[in-house]
């Protein structure tokens, strides 16, 4: 049995996501844990909420809530979504948790004692109506080179020019619209990514297995321009983990926190804590995930994410790992991901534009959009969500292969043997040459899934659902059971041990279809296939059965269109 350390990217918390962000992390990681726990494989699946920032500040301010109540009121809804979606977290964790805390500021003392924490003084723009420093993105005013009235203080929208906040001419507070601003001295720790710049090359380098993307991505900030860049890892902010060195106070930088991004990443460590807490387990129950001298030696850890939160799992993070000097379990494998677009644009979660999580669950189960998601996973390039293209899928794939093949089997036998796997009859050529197919399939996908080739895995288990309805055609029981009645029994014993197969091979991607057909099959559990011949001799003779509710339903023309207009435009 294998141990197998699995990561989301964790989302942050200022609003519901949607579809394109499911995609590009946990639904990914979700099906390669359900996948690895059917294998018989030990998994810790592993997500959170990122609760830290100034974004999180401003929507709680706009929802008339303090942070904090507004992150935990947050956390409930996107914990309940996922839950929705059927995400198999061990636990979904908050990084404003006190295990993340107290990590956090441990990895910022181990940092500073090897000499990889360095204090910057800084020139920054505090606003005395709003009481706080500002961030650059938070300071408006005009642009000095196109005289556009809405510049940010790090770029202007309007003519792409980067700018300094000091730039802009007439600046005010895009908190408070203040024009009150003074440019004070500010002291801040930055973290010397450079000095394990050849560390980290050499890491990335002998990391032969991973995805072009991946490596790509970050080989591009190691090397571009002036090469791997110092990081400021603290901020003037209030909502977040106080700057401390270990348990100490660090001088100078009192009422400080660390930036969000430093915090993040540490919350895929203090979630497995969070999970020992909750669970009633012992530190040594979560740390035998991620010290390797405390059992992670066999761990394999897989890192699932989007292609714009690489280079802060190639490199900040495993700076932070390698920094510490502390034998932490690194990252082997990264599965990075392009993005979805939605219907001839983008997915925004600023004009509402696109299928928020919440939206997908109130007009259909979570399964349709599991499997159109999953089999259209943006891997090699970015992929387009349409709903012509939803239809089609749902309609073809889930209701016409599948969701017949279960329906015209079950129905057939009831309707001439009874509701229980029929006597008689032994299995010819045609049989042999199904199984035999069945077992170059099943390899094959077992091969993806392992390789995390999420669409070819798709296509596969597509073919797999293809094979039962080329063989009952093939067959015919229907015409066989007016002169062959015993020939029909041994078509119809085997078509109905598929289901069974089916209900294991498919439940990393389709997990509630996969429980209705186990249950109404009256497996009890749907173990994986490890032997499919033995698999299809699970139902014997005389297995009582019911005939399933209809397993998925056609999206109709209408639905299609009204979904698709009320889609495009704004959400609330
Ligand atoms: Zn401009």
């Amino acid at each position: 049995m294998a141990r197998i350390l699995i990561t989301s990217a964790i989302p942050y918390i200022n609003g519901i996501k949607h579809l394109g962000n499911l995609v590009g992390s946990q639904l990914p990681a979700d099906l390669y844990a359900r996948y690895q726990r059917a294998r018989g494989n030990e998994v810790m699946f592993l997500c959170a909420t990122d609760e830290h920032g100034t974004p999180a500040e401003l929507a709680a301010a706009k929802a008339g809530q303090p942070v904090a109540e507004y992150c935990a009121a947050m956390h409930k809804t996107q914990s309940a979504l996922a839950e929705g979606f059927r995400l198999s977290f061990d636990h979904f964790g908050r990084s404003s948790s006190p295990q993340n805390h107290k990590l956090t500021q441990y990895f910022a003392g181990r940092l500073a004692d090897n000499g990889l924490i360095e204090e910057v003084s800084e020139r920054q723009v505090y606003s005395h109506a709003d009481g706080r420093f500002l961030p650059d993105r938070y300071i408006e005013g005009t642009c000095p080179n196109c005289g556009y009235d809405k510049a940010r203080g790090d770029q202007c929208e309007n003519c792409t020019k980067q700018l300094d906040p000091t730039d802009l001419i007439d600046p005010r507070s895009a908190i408070s619209g203040s024009t009150d601003l003074e440019v004070r001295e500010t002291k801040h720790l930055y973290l010397r990514q450079s000095a394990l710049k050849d560390d980290l090359d050499a890491w990335i380098s002998s990391k032969t297995d991973w995805p072009v993307l991946t490596t790509s991505i970050a080989k591009k900030w190691l090397h571009d321009g002036d090469g791997l860049q110092d990081r400021g890892i603290t901020r003037d902010l209030d909502w977040g983990v106080p700057v401390k060195r270990g348990e100490a106070d660090w001088p100078g930088m009192e009422g400080k926190v660390f930036y969000v991004w430093f915090d993040a990443p540490i919350e895929y460590i203090a979630a497995s804590a969070e999970w020992a807490e909750a669970n009633g387990k012992t530190e040594a129950d979560w740390e035998r995930w991620w010290r390797t001298d405390k059992g992670a030696d066999d761990v394999r850890y897989v890192q699932f994410m989007g292609k714009d939160n690489v280079p802060f799992h190639t490199l900040s993070f495993p700076a932070t790992i390698k920094g510490s000097g502390d034998p932490w379990k690194l990252v082997d494998y990264i599965k990075s991901f392009n993005y979805l677009n939605y219907d001839g644009g983008q997915f925004s979660t600023s004009q509402g534009r696109g299928v928020f999580m919440d939206q997908a669950l109130d007009i259909l189960p979570s399964d349709y959009w599991r499997w159109w998601l999953l089999s259209h996973a943006p891997e090699n390039s970015d992929s387009e969500f349409t709903w012509e293209n939803f239809q089609t899928s749902v309609n073809k794939d889930l209701a016409d292969v599948l969701g017949n093949f279960v329906s015209r089997i079950t129905k057939f036998c009831r309707s001439k043997f009874g509701e229980e796997v029929p006597a008689g009859g032994t299995y010819g050529d045609r049989e042999a040459a199904l199984i035999a197919a069945l077992e170059t399939r099943v390899a094959a996908y077992q091969d993806h899934m392992d390789a995390i080739e999420i669409r070819k895995a798709a296509a596969e288990l597509r073919a797999i659902w293809v094979l039962g309805n080329e063989y009952l055609q093939d067959a015919a029981p229907w015409a066989q059971f007016k002169t062959d009645p015993e020939a029909a029994a041994a078509v119809v014993r085997l078509a109905l041990n598929l289901i069974g197969l089916y209900a294991a091979l498919s439940a990393p991607f389709i997990p509630d279809a996969s429980a209705k057909l186990t249950e109404a099959m009256a497996l009890g559990d749907s173990p994986w296939p490890e032997d499919v011949r033995k698999a299809l001799d699970r139902m014997q003779p005389g297995h009582a059965f019911t005939v399933p509710e209809v397993l998925f339903a056609k999206i109709a023309d209408e639905d299609r269109e009204d979904w698709q207009s009320r889609f495009s435009g704004v959400r609330d």
